[in-house]
């Protein structure tokens, strides 16, 4: 907690200085490559220090409570952007445990969905394990639940969940965090272990897996051994601009090569073309208002 407080007026002034935006990371299904859609992913442009990530951002965001707005912003650009992209393609949106805690995870939901006319079921909402243990946190993914979307638990392994608790919340997908799946190659025994059974549990439950942080073609070729359904990593695409995913998005059928070179040896001529979608404005209301 000393790390958190000794960062705060950091964070705070490269805030008032700079933007919010999305990047988007393509999602990749295993058995063909094919694009299924892209998880948005929070960066703060600052004119100085380029792009900040979430690492940085979202402790001090959750203690001030300021990620409720942010979050807003996140479900309502991405939304808009999502509602551009042919139906096929999706769009997943982390959610943090402190806007489900005050119960208004659900208001930003139904908001952006109205707003965006996005389908319900063309958004996934992730949250980690911690939101499936507290009981407002879950009511609120409940009224989530209800709206039509899908529900994904983001980096299962690093905590317990029970398949019981999943089964009940209605979990669609349940997403294997990378430190098990970036060491599958170095560590032949239990992390392995770890990636098989979770694949197997979850399908014995009809829930749908992704793996996280695939960096190899080796490590895609093992999680497709475990019949993981689908992947996000470096090896398919880092978290792209909106230019590139949505150029991606409206190629029809685009699928990533699932062996040989990986997106960073490929990449370059392939997807230059840009397609700029209109921006939602950020303002964080009274706090800078
Ligand atoms: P996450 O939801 O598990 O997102 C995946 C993270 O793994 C992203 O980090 C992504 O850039 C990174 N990643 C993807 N592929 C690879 C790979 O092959 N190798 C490695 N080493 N990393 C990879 P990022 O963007 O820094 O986000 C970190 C976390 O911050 C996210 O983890 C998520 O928990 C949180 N986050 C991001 N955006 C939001 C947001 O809009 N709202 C909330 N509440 N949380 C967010
Ligand atoms: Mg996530
Ligand atoms: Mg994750």
């Amino acid at each position: 907690m000393a790390n958190e407080a000794s960062a705060r007026p950091d964070t705070e002034s490269l805030i008032l200085t700079g933007e919010p935006a999305l990047e988007y990371q393509p999602l990749v299904d295993l058995a063909s490559g094919r694009l299924l859609g892209f998880e948005a992913l929070l960066r703060w442009r600052h004119p100085d220090e380029g792009m900040i990530l979430p690492s940085l951002l979202l402790p001090w965001l959750e203690a001030n409570g300021d990620i409720v707005q942010l979050g807003e912003w996140v479900l309502a650009e991405g939304c808009q952007q999502a509602a551009s992209w042919p139906k096929n393609i999706q769009l997943a949106v982390n959610l943090s445990i402190v806007q489900l805690r005050r119960g208004v995870g659900s208001s930003a939901v139904a908001k952006a969905l109205e707003l965006s006319e996005l389908e319900p079921d063309r958004l996934t909402i992730e949250v980690t394990e911690h939101a499936l243990v507290e009981d407002v946190a879950m009511n609120d993914l409940r009224t989530i639940g209800g709206f039509g979307v899908e529900l994904a638990v983001d980096d299962v392994g690093t905590s317990w969940t029970s398949f019981d608790v999943l089964r009940r919340m209605a979990v669609n997908t349940v997403k294997i965090d990378r430190s098990f799946v970036g060491s599958l190659e170095a560590h032949q025994g239990i992390n392995r272990l770890v990636v098989e059974t979770v694949v197997s549990l979850a399908h014995s439950e009809g829930i749908s897996t992704v793996a996280e942080g695939v960096e190899t073609s080796l490590q895609t070729s093992i999680v497709r051994e475990f019949e993981c359904d689908a992947a996000q990593g470096y090896f398919f695409a880092p978290p792209l601009p909106i230019e590139t995913a949505a150029s991606l998005a409206n190629e029809p059928g685009y699928c990533f090569a699932l062996e040989g070179v990986g997106w960073s040896e490929r990449k370059d001529e392939e997807h230059a073309e840009a397609t700029p979608v209109a921006h939602q404005p950020f303002t964080f209301g009274e706090r800078t208002g």
